[in-house]
């Protein structure tokens, strides 16, 4: 068993602070992780500074000394909750799910693969080939999801560009029987434009770099990214300093062994020849179609280049002139019931081939979840030979975000994150409660600050942030950005975290025509509304839909169902991109909140990316916005250890006279007792009717360094 740790490694649990003060939690933090030691307990939330190097902790040993073992048993560990996770779900037949949150580059997207490997490593100690394959393409999905989710932004070099959901089911053997991914708002902008510095997916660059030659010739590529409109941009500017070099060369020869692995990934996991042909083809398409430009004539606007046109259809099994038709016109129906074909200026053109090049990928990325899914859902499950299927859930989704230049999307993910919050406090608030109550234990009420306000401005109906823009974008005619941030200043005036320039006038950091402020739970952000109803749209030539749907490629087609419809049969609006991402979040935590949720809250100790350097004023910044000290203050308030009488007699009998080797009482409830008073720790716990409830864990570490020195 791993050894508890020394006082010189700061406090395990900031529960066991002295004082409840920012200074001294971040004192700890810091000392902690001086002394290599990244995690800290708030009771059952794990706190998780990234090392930014190689830590000596996650291999077999570590996943032996804490199988099975008490979250205070052994130094705080990812593997600790994990753990207590299982058991739940094993021993008392419960849904959990881990959620892990933090800005990007913070760890969240390592920390879920570790919970990963540690449920693998402990399950299905019977080998049986069946649940062996269930867990091998739960792993191997990672390695292709990060391909095409993945991107090297100014943040990450490995910054996870949309949010994942992953449930895990279990037998009641507490083997993996299957699982289900979901995945959030990727980030398709980026597949057309990249800020500068940053990259498109890495599965670009993976195809172009480690694709061989005869594959490269077969889908018209050559092995330079310089080559291609849509991975030349931002990358390549960063090429200057040694520094960059290295890292390019790093990413480079990443790229290169990073396609093999995708690709027997992809093997795998299940998806045959044709399939992964078909996925490199699109990507092929996308790349090229960025090659596509256009010039116009008078009027007329033409393709230049009809070589990359015959390579795209071929690509995309379509015809040739079908594809330069969805290029450079729409079909529109009139108002009379006609149909006609209407010319696209060059910025249309422009317009059109970037959204569909971006719908490609999105529909390409859906599409590859939807196979994950399909080959590892749990088939043949019946729950009266079975017993409950049950399901541990892991969320590793993008942290609140504050950019220089916050947009449509920074606003969908802290909308997100306020959603998660307010989850937060309703699971933590309402799970302590019941099991007081449930177990007739008073207990000390502590107030924070309730976030439904700011979830509220942006979702309800009529009033809130969303059904304006949608409002908007359902308006006929020329309806801009600065029209619409005008109706969001009328409706909002009155509310308290909401401002804009034109309610605030003397604060010049907004611009009249383009800003607004929310005043979020984790700190004001400042919006700019340019680009927000093209965003909200997504418009897509329908000419697209049908093009991609009369592929003869049976794999592209299936991606393109609504294709099917007719210019004349498209009548309903398409719901909006905000719409629809509001309803995925709302069923994910309606998702989380049915299960017993355990925390994993990942801190980035600077921007450097320095395994030494703790940047002070950054990670107090984030401890503030988690709410992290609210959530020690809440912790204290009430117990934060409970254990069934007869593990904890179990556990600690041999600490007292009493007890040892066995109890005379009249129940295991007095025993526990015993113990207690022993060691004269009455102040510190409650008697519940099935457990015995512990406000510190210091009473639990002395009970298990005496233990340990016995
Ligand atoms: P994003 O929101 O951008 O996806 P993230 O929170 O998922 O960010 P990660 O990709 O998990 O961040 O971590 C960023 C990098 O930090 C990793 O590529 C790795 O180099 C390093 N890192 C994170 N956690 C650990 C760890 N436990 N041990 C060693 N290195 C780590
Ligand atoms: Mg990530």
């Amino acid at each position: 068993m791993a050894e508890l740790e020394g006082l010189e490694f700061g406090k395990s649990d900031f529960v066991l602070l002295d004082e409840v003060t920012m200074e001294q939690f971040m004192e700890n933090l810091k000392l902690r992780f001086e002394k290599g030691r990244i995690y800290t307990y708030i009771g059952e939330v794990v706190v998780s500074v990234n090392p930014y190097r190689e830590m000596e902790i996650y291999g077999k040993d570590a996943i032996d000394a804490y199988r099975g073992r008490e979250l205070y048993e052994n130094p705080p560990h990812l593997y600790a909750v994990s753990d207590a996770a299982y058991k739940a779900m094993k021993r008392r037949a419960k849904d959990t799910c881990i959620v892990i949150s933090g800005e990007s580059g913070a760890g969240k997207t390592e920390a879920s693969k570790y919970i990963m490997q540690y449920i693998a490593a402990i399950t299905n100690p019977g080998q049986r080939a069946e649940v062996e394959s269930v867990k091998n393409v739960l792993l191997k999905s990672n390695c292709v999801l990060e391909a095409f989710g993945n991107a090297k932004t100014n943040r990450n070099d490995n910054s996870s560009r949309f949010g994942k959901y992953m449930d895990i089911n279990f037998n009641f053997n507490g083997d993996p029987t299957g699982g289900h991914i979901n995945n959030y708002l990727l980030e398709k902008s980026r597949v057309v434009q990249q800020q500068e510095g940053e990259r498109n997916f890495h599965s670009f660059y993976q195809l172009l770099r480690g694709g061989c030659e005869e594959t490269l010739e077969s889908l018209h590529l050559e092995n330079d990214a310089a080559l291609y409109t849509y991975t030349r941009e931002g990358a390549a500017t960063a090429v200057s300093s040694s520094d960059d070099r290295k890292l390019w060369d790093a990413t480079s020869n990443n790229d290169r062994t990073s396609h093999k692995a995708v690709m027997s990934a992809l093997e795998v996991i299940g998806f045959s020849k044709e399939e992964i042909t078909s996925i490199y083809q699109i990507l092929a398409a996308i790349l090229l179609l960025g090659n596509v430009e256009f010039g116009s004539e008078g009027e007329s606007v033409q393709i230049l280049g009809q070589d990359t046109v015959n390579h795209i259809s071929e690509l995309t099994a379509t015809d040739p002139d079908s594809v330069a038709k969805g290029l450079l016109f729409r079909t529109v129906a009139t108002g009379g019931g006609e149909v006609i074909e209407k010319g696209h200026t060059e910025k249309d053109a422009c317009f059109g081939r970037d959204a569909f090049a971006k719908a490609l990928y999105e529909r390409l990325f859906g599409w590859i979840v939807s196979r994950i899914n399909s080959i590892i859902e749990v088939k043949n499950y019946n729950p009266v030979l079975h017993g409950k299927n049950t399901v541990i859930g892991v969320l590793d989704i993008y942290g609140f975000e504050i950019f220089d230049n916050n947009s449509f999307e920074q606003f969908c993910i802290n909308y997100c994150n306020e959603k998660l919050q307010q989850l937060f406090i309703e699971l933590i608030l309402q799970q302590e409660q019941e099991e007081y109550q449930r177990e007739g234990i008073t207990w000390q009420h502590i107030d924070y600050f309730n976030n439904q306000i700011i979830v509220d401005l942006v979702e309800q109906q009529h009033k809130g942030i969303l059904s304006i823009l949608d409002e908007a974008c359902l308006t006929v005619g020329k309806v801009t950005d600065t029209v619409c941030l005008d109706s969001m200043d009328t409706k909002l005036a009155q509310h308290p975290h909401y401002t804009s320039r034109k309610l605030s006038p003397t604060d010049k950091t907004m611009d009249f025509k383009k800003h607004f402020r929310i005043r979020h739970y984790a700190g004001d952000v400042t919006y700019s509304v340019e680009g927000f109803l093209d965003k909200n749209k997504d418009l897509l030539f329908q000419d697209f839909k049908r093009l991609m749907y009369n592929s003869s490629n049976p794999v592209l087609k299936e991606m393109w169902p609504d294709g099917q419809l007719s210019i004349t049969e498209v009548t309903k609006r398409p719901l909006t991109a905000a719409t629809l991402f509001k309803n995925s979040i709302v069923a994910l935590v309606d998702k989380l909140a049915c299960k017993e949720p355990y925390y994993v809250r990942c801190i980035k100790p600077n921007e450097m990316k320095s395994p030494v350097l703790f940047d002070d004023a950054r990670c107090q910044h984030q401890v503030a916005y988690l709410g992290l000290l609210e959530n020690v203050m809440v912790r204290r308030a009430g117990f934060a250890y409970r254990q069934q009488y007869p593990r904890f007699l179990q556990r600690y009998k041999m600490t007292c006279e009493y007890t040892w080797p066995n109890h005379l009482m009249a129940t295991d409830r007095e025993a526990v007792e015993a113990i207690i008073t022993q060691h004269g720790f009455q102040g510190d716990v409650a008697y519940g009717q099935t457990k015995l409830f512990v406000r510190t864990p210091r009473t639990l570490f002395t009970l298990e360094q005496e233990r340990n020195t016995l």
